[in-house]
């Protein structure tokens, strides 16, 4: 399911330990960059693959990150809390630059293309079943 992710499914004794596994399996540093968080923090990330043919998505995998490559992972979001966290936001553009060699032009392209994609699957996935309407049309009225 678009969205879906293995916090929810799991229990929380499971996904602790799956993911202290993949920290551990990581060396406790970032996969993408090498670095940590403060305190060495580091974040779980679920890789998923998309199968735009048959609608499917499936869990290729775990990636230990950096708090600010887990941002980068979810760039939309990241932009769409840009607002409050104007200095996260560059945090979060400079070290999509940096671990992918790019200029400005190729992560504006990126981001644009990520977009795209997420309307795209977005709207393939999401299927509305309005039919409470119709069966309670008295409280619209
Ligand atoms: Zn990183």
């Amino acid at each position: 399911m678009w969205g879906a992710n293995l916090r929810a499914i799991l229990n929380r004794k499971t996904w602790d330990t799956l993911r202290r596994n993949c920290y551990m399996l990581a060396g406790n540093v970032c996969e993408v960059c090498g670095e940590t968080g403060r305190n060495g923090r580091v974040e779980c990330h679920e890789k998923w693959e998309f199968d735009d043919t048959h609608s499917v998505q499936r869990l290729a995998g775990l990636l230990c990150l950096c708090p600010v490559c887990h941002q980068v992972k979810h760039i939309g979001r990241a932009i769409s809390v840009a607002k409050e966290s104007a200095v996260d936001l560059l945090r979060i553009l400079r070290k999509l630059r940096e671990v992918n060699g790019w200029d400005d032009g190729q992560v504006a392209d990126h981001i644009e293309a990520a977009f795209k994609q997420f309307n795209i699957r977005s709207q393939r996935e999401w299927t509305l079943d309005v039919s409470w309407l119709a069966a309670n049309e008295h409280m619209m009225k």
